[in-house]
């Protein structure tokens, strides 16, 4: 018998490795909650039933039951018509990688008992002649990854069954189109025969019966095509197709776990954040047939659009056709709506449940249903994946209907989603102009302009050279996941609204159309046709998402609708999403603890942050001033000077141009804090490239120009290669540069404080708070804060006016965590630079990650990408013990973060967790950080 074959025994062996990783105690914590004694209480279940009303499993098993097995449960339980099956437990699949791909005998037994129980519940036996019990072999894990692992039907179904099926249904073509299936899955998913060597001689046979679709043929024809699989079986899956059921069944089982670990599954994971541990649960379900013939079908379906979150019924069936026949574009669907006059009665129950099912859940539900000689039968429920507008729309909509309260709604956006909103879209006048190509059916809105490329490997590798693309496919298949994921948008010839291409479009917020039948692609061409012009690879199209449309052409982007708002140039009237994305980001606030504040150097900065409800400016990088147009040559002029004296002169230019942009940046924020670093980077940056100067020297000097230019270029050579660092990031920047040039901390000091004084006249009211980076000792801060305090005084007195103001420092040096409490004796707060202090813990230069991440990531070194999302174990840590000390040395610290993990909600989370008092993010992902601010406070883990 042919066993794994030999890459799958690797994975096995590697999966084995991984599932004691994952049980072995990591962390202190862990250990303890190890410790526990979980086993000893009672006998482990593996298999939960569900049938007739009653089911051992519920909506809150999806850890153990899946997200599917907790479905099918929780729909028994309410009494709807669902199959009746069993599930085993994700544990199972953890075991089966354990144990090297095999199943423990006890767990066996226990799948046989409830085999029994299902064939007593169906009426029928798994193998028997004349009453076979068929089943689906169904995968299902705690998230939904859609399509990404296998699924098996009609199970039980040999050369005896088959006849039994046919007899007893008196339908020989149903029973041979059931049997035809059922090999093609099980010779694709178990035995790992390539689909299109059955596609192939199934068209064959389409071919030589003249039949156009799948249904045309008839019960002989399905005869040959059975016998025709049974030799592809034999020849390319290396033995003959099983007869025994009970095989059929152990070897379907299996194959589903292994599925666990196919790379698209994996690739799929790792994008999500969905950890490898958790494993698949399987359901075993007795069959319900939607191909016996006109009076039956299968279908998909939304409670409401997830595209625009409109309350519509929204999905699609087929008639006469079994499971994924309607995704898989065989034949094209028809709109669920059109069920109505089909099967009136189906419809009307259909129709029921589900919105039974979305308030049951209060959420949006996606399902799948199958008809059975007019007879409904649900097969699948969960929450509808959607895009952030949908979710926007939705949620507001459910407060509205009452279904949910606003607290509730909160939760029903996921914060990340939120950006989608923020993208551009055409400019509508240029948009206008272009002719329309063709159109297909808008799957997910967006606007999507780039260079056509025909496979996700192109995709991926154009992407890399700093390319945009858009993916064209006949259809895309979960295998293209990588391609889809750095595209601009995808776009399909063929599928309907559920189709892979935008179930996963919608989900990762891609602009998606699909179904544009007016594509004649040409893949291994590498170019389509449309309308008699053809597009090759490398060429421009746009598309809009929201509408279908699609042109030749690359056409310029705009910004959003709610940006725009934001910006001023549209009233919040004219736009409804604003208005609604407003209203849930004020529920937001009125659960969140964490204060959000933006990172913003620049006045404009700034007012767009308080304009995204920002609290306060948690951080702005005075530097990025001396950058500013004619500031330059007076900072080199600072840093070339010899004397104290000089110094001061230069930086005595200096003050004014600093004043004016505090003032803009405090004006910006109309009254909330804003903390000011000074400067930060070391000098070196603000100074011309080594190399550079030298170039410049040597084609002067052979020109043989002299005189005062050329000394002034010396004279910066020399001072450039003795600021020369072997690690500027760890050298000379930051506090250390406050220390050796107090006049520079002086010089900042008195321009913070004479703009907050002349506001301050003016009835501005100004919070300014001083924090100096990079200190790791408490002597460092001492010394300037004594600077400051006094310039702050004298400052003051000058102006006669008195402003409150605080001192504090950025921890973002691992000491200064650790001796955070002697550190707060002086700091009046805290705001955890977690960019360095990433840096700093790891040793790993930010700006060098990018050349082994990947292989990192790839190798499960690292899950996630620590400068995107903060590292709880390691860096996380460090920032709980400055907490914990600080407040020690100051109990009322104000304490933040104003690191790039200010946005990222699964950070947000963290900081929440840790008692911040806010997070910092870009102006851009305030309101990603007020949404999972709120949501940390109600205490949802990120992803649940
Ligand atoms: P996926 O997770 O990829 O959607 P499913 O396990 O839901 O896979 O099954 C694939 C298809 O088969 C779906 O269309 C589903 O409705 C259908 N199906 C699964 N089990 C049964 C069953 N017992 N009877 C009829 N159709 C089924
Ligand atoms: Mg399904
Ligand atoms: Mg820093």
């Amino acid at each position: 018998m042919r066993t794994a074959k030999p890459q799958a025994r690797a994975q096995v062996a590697k999966l084995a490795k991984l599932a004691k990783l994952a049980k072995s105690p990591k962390s202190k914590k862990s250990a303890r909650s190890a410790s526990k004694p979980v086993r000893a209480a009672k006998v482990k279940q593996y298999v939960y039933f569900f049938a007739n009303g009653k089911a051992d499993g519920n909506r809150n098993m999806k850890d153990v039951l899946g997200g599917k097995g907790a479905g099918l449960a929780e729909m028994t339980n309410a009494g709807l018509p669902v199959p009746p099956g069993f599930t085993i437990s994700t544990a199972v699949c953890n075991i089966y990688y354990e144990q090297h791909a095999r199943i423990p005998a006890a767990i066996d037994r226990e799948i046989d008992e409830h085999l029994k129980r299902l064939e007593t519940a169906a009426g029928a036996k798994l193998g028997s002649t004349e009453n076979p019990l068929l089943v689906s072999v169904r995968s299902g894990a705690k998230f939904s990854m859609p399509g990404m692992m296998d699924t098996i039907l009609n199970l039980g179904l040999n050369d005896v069954a088959v006849e039994g099926l046919k007899q007893r249904t008196r339908n020989g073509r149903f029973a041979f189109d059931s049997y035809r299936r059922f090999i093609q899955m099980f010779g694709n998913v178990v035995l790992e025969v390539p689909k299109d060597a059955f596609e192939h001689e199934f068209d064959a046979v389409k071919r030589a019966t003249g039949a156009k679709l799948d249904t045309d043929l008839d019960e002989a024809a399905l005869r040959d095509i059975v016998e025709r699989f049974k030799r592809i079986v034999l020849q390319r899956g290396g033995r003959d197709f099983p007869q025994d059921p009970s095989e059929q069944l152990k070897m379907a089982r299996n194959a589903v776990f292994r599925s666990w670990m196919n790379p698209r599954a994996k690739e799929y994971r790792r994008i999500y954040d969905i950890p490898d541990h958790i494993g698949t649960a399987v359901n075993v379900q007795m069959m319900v047939f939607g191909n016996t013939g006109e009076r039956s079908g299968t279908g998909v379906g939304f409670t409401r659009n997830p595209a625009t979150g409109r309350k519509e019924f929204f999905g699609e069936f087929l008639i006469n056709a079994q499971g994924e026949d309607v995704v898989a574009g065989i034949r094209t669907p028809q709109p669920i709506r059109e069920l109505e006059s089909v099967m009136p009665n189906a419809y009307k129950q259909l129709r029921d449940i589900t919105t039974r099912l979305e308030k049951h859940y209060k959420d949006v539900q996606d399902f799948e249903f199958t008809i059975q000689d007019e007879r409904l039968f649900m097969l699948q429920t969960r929450s509808g994946k959607r895009t952030g507008y949908a979710a926007v729309f939705i949620a507001t909509d459910f407060v509205t209907e009452k279904l949910v309260t606003p607290k509730e709604a909160i939760l029903l956006v996921d914060p990340e989603s939120l950006n989608q909103l923020l993208a551009p879209g055409f400019d509508p006048d240029e948009w206008k102009r272009i002719p329309t190509a063709t159109r297909g059916l808008p799957a997910s809105p967006g606007a999507a302009s780039g260079q056509v490329v025909f496979t996700a490997d192109h995709a991926v590798e154009w992407t890399r050279q700093g390319k945009q693309v858009v993916l064209v496919r006949r259809e895309t298949v979960p295998d293209d996941i990588h391609g889809m994921f750095v595209a601009q948008g995808i776009l399909t010839a063929t599928g309907g609204m559920t189709s892979h291409a935008a179930v996963v479009g919608r989900q990762m917020g891609k602009p998606s159309i699909v179904g544009a039948g007016g594509l004649q692609i040409d893949e291994a061409g590498r170019q389509f046709r449309i309308d008699g012009q053809t597009v090759k690879e490398g060429d421009y199209v746009s598309f809009d998402g929201l509408t279908g449309e699609v042109k030749l052409a690359q056409v310029a982007s705009k910004p959003s609708e709610i940006l725009q708002v934001v910006n001023g140039t549209l009233d919040a009237s004219q736009s409804e999403i604003y208005r609604r994305f407003e209203t849930l980001l004020s529920w937001a606030d009125r659960y969140r603890r964490l204060g959000v504040y933006a990172n913003a150097d620049l006045p404009d900065q700034a007012e767009l942050a308080y304009r995204f409800g920002a609290g306060g400016i948690g951080l702005c990088r005075t530097e990025h001033m001396f950058f500013g147009e004619g500031r330059i040559p007076i900072m080199q002029r600072m840093i070339l000077a010899d004397t104290e004296a000089d110094r001061r002169t230069a930086l005595n230019e200096l003050l004014p141009l600093q004043r004016d942009d505090f003032s803009g940046v405090f004006k910006g924020m109309h009254g909330q804090p804003v903390t000011i670093r000074t400067i930060d980077p070391p000098l070196h940056e603000f100074l011309p490239k080594r190399e550079d100067l030298m170039v410049d020297i040597a084609r002067m000097e052979a020109l043989g120009k002299s005189g005062s230019e050329l000394d002034e270029k010396k004279r910066l050579l020399a001072r450039v290669e003795q600021l020369h660092e072997f690690n500027p990031m760890l050298g000379h920047r930051g506090v250390r540069l406050g220390i050796t040039y107090p006049e520079i901390t002086e010089m900042q000091t008195r321009a913070i404080i004479e703009a907050a004084c002349r506001l301050n006249k003016e009835g501005v009211k100004v919070v300014p708070e001083i924090m100096i980076p990079l200190v790791g000792t408490v002597k460092e801060l001492r010394d300037q804060k004594t600077i400051v305090d006094r310039v702050a005084a004298e400052t003051m007195k000058a102006e006669g006016v008195r402003v409150k103001y605080l001192v504090g420092t950025m921890i973002e040096v691992p000491r200064g965590s650790l001796v955070a409490d002697q550190i707060a004796q002086e700091a009046e707060f805290f705001s955890f630079g977690t960019n360095d202090l990433t840096q700093l813990t790891f040793g790993f230069s930010r700006d060098d990650i990018g050349k082994f991440l990947k292989i990192y990531q790839d190798k499960k070194i690292l899950e996630k990408d620590p400068f995107a999302s903060i590292d709880v174990e390691g860096v996380g840590d460090l920032v709980r013990i400055g907490v914990e000390r600080g407040r020690k040395g100051r109990p009322d610290l104000k304490i933040g973060i104003c690191g790039e993990h200010g946005g990222d909600a699964a950070s947000v989370h963290f900081f929440h967790s840790v008692g911040l008092d806010y997070v910092s993010a870009s102006p851009y992902r305030v309101p990603v950080a007020r949404l999972a601010a709120a949501q940390a406070a109600l205490a949802v883990k990120v992803g649940d």
